[in-house]
């Protein structure tokens, strides 16, 4: 069996050092954070930690999300327009899965509330510009991609977060693990 420490195991931040030579180096495994805007809606974002599969560096990847995230509500009236979008977003991921429920299971399975929840859904979406759920989904897919471009170290080697880890100076692979705060 393969040993070693990922950084799936590690979580927070903290240091890693080398049991076998003298690397040492304070990394960030995993963390969630985000801002405030003026108007107080939130982004939420995270930290993740990676290696260079190539060079061994350890670094750190922030993903933003590109909309602030809404309160609870199954309409879109009173939203405030920062918050539209991801209401917008959740509104379809609910309609998505009902939809999937009720293809799956037998008409006498539903829930008393599908139905009418399904017609309602509907309706908030229906009255969203098609202008405006391309404009969306345009912005999510363009979020995606830019994290997913931000995934290559300064040597050009492609970062990892889920291989076990090498010591980047004498690359065995008997490191250690400190965590020392976690958000
Ligand atoms: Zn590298
Ligand atoms: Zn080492």
């Amino acid at each position: 069996m393969d040993k070693g420490l990922k950084f799936e195991m590690m979580g927070g931040g903290g240091s890693i050092s080398c049991g076998d030579c003298s690397f040492s180096q304070k990394i960030v495994s995993f963390t969630h954070g985000g801002f405030e805007s003026e108007s107080g809606s939130f982004f939420p974002s995270c930290s993740s930690g990676f290696q260079c599969e190539s060079c061994g560096t350890f670094t750190t990847r922030d993903q933003t999300v590109p909309f602030a995230e809404s309160r609870f509500t199954r309409t879109l009236e009173g939203v405030p327009n920062e918050q539209r979008a991801h209401r917008i977003e959740i509104i379809q991921s609910w309609k998505r899965s009902l939809e999937i429920d009720m293809r799956n299971k037998p008409k006498d399975l539903w829930r008393a509330e599908w139905e009418q929840n399904l017609i309602d859904y509907t309706k908030e979406l229906e009255a969203v510009s098609p202008e405006e759920l391309q404009a969306i989904k345009e912005k999510r897919e363009e979020s995606k991609k830019d994290y997913a471009a931000s995934l290559f170290c300064n040597c050009g080697g492609v970062l990892r977060t889920n291989k076990i880890l090498f010591c980047p100076l004498c690359k065995n692979k008997n490191l250690k693990y400190d965590m020392t705060f976690i958000t």
